[in-house]
């Protein structure tokens, strides 16, 4: 492809932008391509048949580089854990988090305060609405979102990059919106959807949680109601009737390199 695009700079290889490319090869989403540019001092209008030699020199070795590192080791998958509220995905996660010490979980920001018994930096980093701003502009969150339109959620960006890279997978517990960003950015994440047992179930579940006042619940439910329709877009479902199978579900999933089964439209 390369070669094509230098030997005929008006092919269609050659009119192909250096960032359409990149994102074209596997385990490449726009993050890591966007690092890449900026590594390979490639201006993001560029296209392949128009590189200077230099410049085409760097993204050979780059990709050669990626192609060996890929051959010595497998890079960590990045697992999104979504579903709709109170469908026990909190649950679940601080399940795996107990019970499975090898299974990284990232920890998110939130402008939430705290309920009793989280702790900070182990539940959330709980930020103010300034902090919040400030890792937004500095570009160190891989997704952010406004949930239930109250407080934001954010997953920060570096500590994932870090694990992935070093080989480890990473469970994110996130809401549908985020999962939606993740899957924009990082196509090969893959998506697993908590669903509840049953509507009743579910509803069962926010009520009894006692946590949010009534109207808070009514706008909980109304959301949820919609959510449940989004798990046609993830790549694996897995019902949450029992907390520690599910988990074990989850876990498996992690472990398995299967590629996802065709999403449904
Ligand atoms: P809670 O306030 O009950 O802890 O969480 C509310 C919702 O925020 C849950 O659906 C949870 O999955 C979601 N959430 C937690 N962290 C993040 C995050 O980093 N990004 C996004 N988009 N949602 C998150």
């Amino acid at each position: 492809m390369l070669d094509t695009a230098i030997a005929e700079p008006e092919s269609a290889e050659g009119r192909l932008r250096v960032t359409e490319f990149l994102t074209s090869v596997p385990a490449i989403g726009t993050t890591k391509m966007q690092r890449a540019m900026v590594e390979l001092e490639i201006a993001s209008s560029k296209r392949l048949g128009g590189l200077g030699k230099y410049q085409r020199q760097r993204l050979r070795e780059f990709l050669s580089s990626r192609e060996a590192v890929n051959r010595g080791r497998r890079s960590g998958q990045l697992i999104v854990l979504a579903g709709p509220t109170a469908v026990g995905k909190g649950t679940v996660s601080s399940y795996i988090r107990e019970n499975y010490p090898n299974v990284l979980l990232s920890v998110s920001a939130t402008t939430r305060p705290p309920r009793p018994g989280e702790i900070d930096g182990v539940s959330y980093y709980f930020v103010d609405d300034a902090e919040f701003d400030r890792l937004i502009a500095d570009g160190e969150l891989l997704e952010w979102a406004t949930v239930h339109n109250a407080y934001r959620y954010g997953t920060p960006q570096a500590p994932i990059q870090a694990a992935l890279d070093a080989g480890t997978s990473v469970l994110l517990e996130i809401d549908i919106q985020g999962a939606r960003s993740v899957r924009a950015s990082m196509p090969e994440a893959k998506l697993i959807f908590l669903l509840p047992p049953s509507w009743d179930e579910l509803v069962r579940r926010l009520i009894g949680r006692g946590t949010e006042d009534s109207a808070e619940q009514q706008r909980r439910l109304e959301t949820a109601k919609v959510e449940l329709d989004a798990v046609g877009e993830f790549d694996h479902s897995v019902v949450n009737g029992s907390v520690p199978e599910a988990a074990r579900e989850v876990v498996e999933l992690m472990e398995s390199r299967r590629s996802a089964p065709a999403r449904q439209a």
